[in-house]
């Protein structure tokens, strides 16, 4: 399918690996231009480097930390102007409830509420303006059902829920879409590191964790960045312009919820 989107320009936040990179790689084979970010400039300079000679797009990366005012000013002064916008940004640790204090919530709110809202406000009125963009927010499984130890995810990503679900009914008018897509478990750096947390917690080894946190997923694997990327890509193509306001299980079945 063509999607209708080549020549444009994408911003992808935290993209030098796992779900953001699986969007940015999904929107270079579209034919969109990209600047991806990430805080380690290795790791993101080689992705930058495979998307330019696989794709022939023009990539640009910007190693900064998404999360802090100095590191989204840099990162939006090298995007310039952007019809695309991918939300994305680490998430936050797990633990239980009465391990978080103010702090740990304000970083959480930072780092997966305000920064994502941050870059919106920076990019809307451009595509307001012209009457054509597209914003997908990363966000998570956890905001459709709770995940218990990721307390911290599970609050900040509902409020940027909250903010979206009214957001995207205001710039609609315009041609610009907002949508949520929420990940449930996928083979990604991040799924390893909770897979040890599982298997610390529980005496178990890596592979006896995946293989249990598989077992509750109806398709019976974790989901990988590729199909994660097609979803973005496909939201933010020209097919896409009736869907606002959306949060998209990409979980295998995980979440047993009727809609
Ligand atoms: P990942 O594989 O660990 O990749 C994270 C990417 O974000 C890396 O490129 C990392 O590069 C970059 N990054 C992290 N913090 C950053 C920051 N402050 N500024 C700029 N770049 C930053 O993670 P993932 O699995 O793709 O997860 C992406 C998001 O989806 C996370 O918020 C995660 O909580 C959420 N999620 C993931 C899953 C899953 O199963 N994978 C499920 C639900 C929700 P640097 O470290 O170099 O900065």
């Amino acid at each position: 399918m063509d999607l209708g989107i080549s020549g444009k320009r994408a911003l992808v936040t935290a993209s030098s690996k796992g779900l953001g990179r699986g969007c940015a790689e999904a929107l270079a084979q579209a034919g969109v231009s990209l600047t991806l970010n990430a805080r380690s400039a290795g790791p993101l300079a080689e992705t930058a480097a495979y998307l330019r000679g696989e794709y022939g797009v023009e990539v640009t990366d910007v190693a900064a930390d998404i999360t802090s005012d100095a590191g989204r000013a840099e990162v939006l002064a090298a995007a310039g102007h952007v019809d695309i916008l991918v939300t994305n940004a680490g998430g936050p640790p797990p633990g239980i409830w009465s391990d978080w204090e103010r702090e740990d919530f304000i970083k959480a709110l930072d780092a997966n509420m305000l920064t994502p809202i941050a870059l919106m406000k920076a990019c809307l009125p451009v595509m307001a303006k012209q009457g054509w963009g597209r914003v997908v927010n990363i966000t998570s499984q956890s905001v459709k059902s709770p995940i218990p130890a990721l307390g911290l995810s599970n609050a900040a990503r509902t409020g940027l829920t909250g903010y979206v679900a009214g957001t995207s009914r205001q710039v609609a008018p315009d041609g610009v879409t907002i949508n949520n897509l929420l990940p449930g478990i996928h083979a990604t750096d991040r799924a390893v590191s909770l897979d040890t947390g599982v298997a610390e917690a529980q005496g178990i080894t890596l592979e006896e964790a995946a293989v249990q946190r598989q077992a509750g997923i109806p398709a019976r694997r974790y989901g990988t960045a590729a199909e994660f990327g097609a979803m973005c890509a496909f939201l933010c193509s020209q097919h896409a312009g009736f869907i606002v306001g959306q949060n998209i299980l990409l979980d295998g079945g995980g979440v047993n919820a009727t809609i």
